[in-house]
């Protein structure tokens, strides 16, 4: 027997009307890359991407076409983005990290047919457009006043001109909402990017999962600043959760660093906020070298990489911001964990709720995880076991857009992360290498980000890096490298020392070098593929 409620599409046009119909004047203010903060709402926000999608679709852009993004996060690239999957298109953002060849690669093969640019990425495309094969015109993200006098790009047009064009007497339009909305390219360390095409279905269920309240829980009273890029994994669905909820948005365009990210902090006095690491890194020295604090922000969510124990107790400690660990990948929307602590957790002494942040977190509900030994056989969650780490959900992919890769689901439906990873008796699952990263000595697995983590607890540490070293007798042993801290210069014997006690004796790094900087992803993630060919003939002193 069926149920007998309305059938009505989760589409991603409802939460721009929802925001516009009932949250119409709360602000959205962005940092340009031209320059100036700008404040808008979303009233404002949904009228001009209804107009939008009415100049898409006078451009010719049907039902299904991609349209590419190389954007910031910033009003005009959230009008973007509603425009597009709002008129059953679909909105592909490009990392403009990503090497130019990769870009190309990407735009080719999701043939996109209109690529929206920022002012600061116009160099980048004029060095492609020659080789971008199926993109019809390139629309700068700003006004008249900035568009250059020439440009190696033909008939280069610029946004609020195109959006002029269109009217806002258009009605989004209702269609399945297992229609494609978007696309996100893996970054692709091994092999090709593979592009993961997400649904209005899967991204509706996958933002109402992500507000909930043990997950990300932001409010109409929130102010919520978004660091984690739009072109990286959705934003952790930020821009889709701030329209359901009606929360303020500050959006920080190309500034990322400590001084500005601060600067957003108290002057839109923000409560929640999103990033990796590295940038959580950034305000963090930015302010201690200040001794400077943080007057509004509550919340702080960290993922993308393993958030180090050292960066979670000076945020709790010294700055009193409750601090939520997330684990998540492109190919899972991304959420899949966060740390938010059960019953009883609060009331346990800092040491202890610190051993239980640090893990990447509980899963979500709506989506189920296992992990598996290399038999294939589910392992215990005694938080000791650790193994290949599988997922699946309405919102984990299914199949890479155009087959790339082949069939990637197990006779379960589960997807294979390439993570690696523990989960506790209270769920808790804690990430301990990436599949190809984990160290083998003499048949047991060593957790490189372990020791990296604990290692940039060391006071005159400011990154590490932990990768294996073939060994003759062991197989691989571990090698430590370090960026110290700026005007600080630790020894291998202070570091090794500092490990002492804290990890287990075949754990401890063989050697430690020193290096100026240490390379990362175009999403901010430790590129150890470079990390070990450069040490690839290092003699481990033993
Ligand atoms: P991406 O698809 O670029 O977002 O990368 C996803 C990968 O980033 C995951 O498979 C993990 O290897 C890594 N990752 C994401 N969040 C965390 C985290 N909190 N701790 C450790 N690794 C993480």
């Amino acid at each position: 027997m069926q149920g007998l409620m309305q059938d009505r599409p989760l589409l991603i046009s409802n939460m721009i009307v929802h925001a516009a119909k009932f949250h119409g004047s709360r602000e959205i203010v962005s940092r340009l890359v031209e320059g100036p903060i700008h404040t808008t709402n979303y009233a404002e926000v949904e009228y001009r991407s209804r107009k939008l999608a009415h100049a898409m679709a006078g451009f010719g852009i049907k039902h299904g076409d991609r349209v590419g993004t190389l954007a910031w996060n910033t009003f005009r690239h959230l009008e973007i983005w509603y425009a597009v999957s709002g008129m059953g298109s679909v909105c592909h953002t490009l990392n403009p990290r990503l090497f130019p060849d990769q870009i190309v690669y990407i735009a080719n093969h999701a043939q996109d047919r209109l690529l929206f640019v920022d002012l600061t990425f116009l160099p980048l495309v004029e060095t492609i457009i020659d080789r971008l094969t199926s993109v019809e015109a390139v629309i700068l993200m700003s006004d008249r006043t900035h568009l250059p006098a020439s440009s190696k790009i033909p008939n280069l047009m610029v946004y609020e001109d195109f959006l002029d064009q269109g009217s806002d007497d258009y009605a989004w339009p209702q269609f399945d909402e297992t229609t494609a909305s978007s696309l996100c390219y893996t970054s692709g360390t091994t092999g090709n990017p593979k592009g993961v095409l997400y649904s209005h279905r899967s991204t509706s269920i996958h933002s109402l999962a992500c507000n909930s309240a043990d997950a990300l829980g932001i409010r109409s009273v929130d102010s919520v600043l978004p660091v984690v890029p739009m072109f990286h994994a959705n934003a952790w669905s930020l821009p889709y959760g701030c329209a359901m909820t009606g929360s303020k948005m500050v959006m920080p365009g190309a500034a990322m660093d400590g001084k500005s990210i601060h600067e957003l902090l108290e002057s839109q006095q923000v409560t929640f906020t999103a990033a990796v690491p590295t940038v959580w890194l950034g305000l963090l020295q930015y302010l201690e070298a200040g001794n400077l604090g943080l007057s509004s922000l509550k919340r702080v969510v960290i993922g993308g990489s393993a958030c180090p124990r050292s960066m979670i107790e000076a945020f709790e400690v010294k700055y009193g911001v409750d601090v939520f660990h997330a684990w998540g990948m492109t190919e899972t929307s991304p959420l899949g964990t966060v740390g938010a602590l059960k019953a009883g957790m609060e009331d346990w002494d800092l040491d202890k709720r610190l051993d239980a942040k640090v893990k990447q977190g509980r899963l979500i509900f709506g989506i189920d995880m296992k992990i598996t030994g290399d038999d294939d056989k589910a392992l215990p969650h005694d938080g000791k076991a650790f193994g290949n780490l599988k997922v699946r959900g309405p919102w984990v992919v299914g199949a890479y857009f155009k087959g790339d890769g082949g069939a990637i689901l197990d006779d379960q439906g589960f997807f294979d992360t390439g993570d690696v990873a523990t989960i506790d008796p209270d769920g808790f699952m804690q990430i301990t290498d990436r599949a190809k990263d984990v160290i083998k000595s003499g048949g047991e697995w060593i957790s490189s980000i372990e020791i990296e983590n604990l290692t940039v607890g060391h006071p005159d540490v400011a990154e590490a890096a932990v990768i294996g070293i073939a060994h003759p007798k062991w197989d691989e042993r571990p090698l430590l490298i370090i960026v110290p801290k700026s005007g600080r210069s630790p020894t291998k014997a202070d570091l090794l020392a500092y490990l002492s006690d804290k990890i287990a004796k075949w754990w401890m790094p063989d050697d430690v070098v020193f290096v100026s900087e240490i390379p990362h992803t175009a999403t901010g993630k430790i590129q150890k593929t470079t990390l070990r060919s450069q040490f690839a003939n290092h003699k481990l002193a033993g």
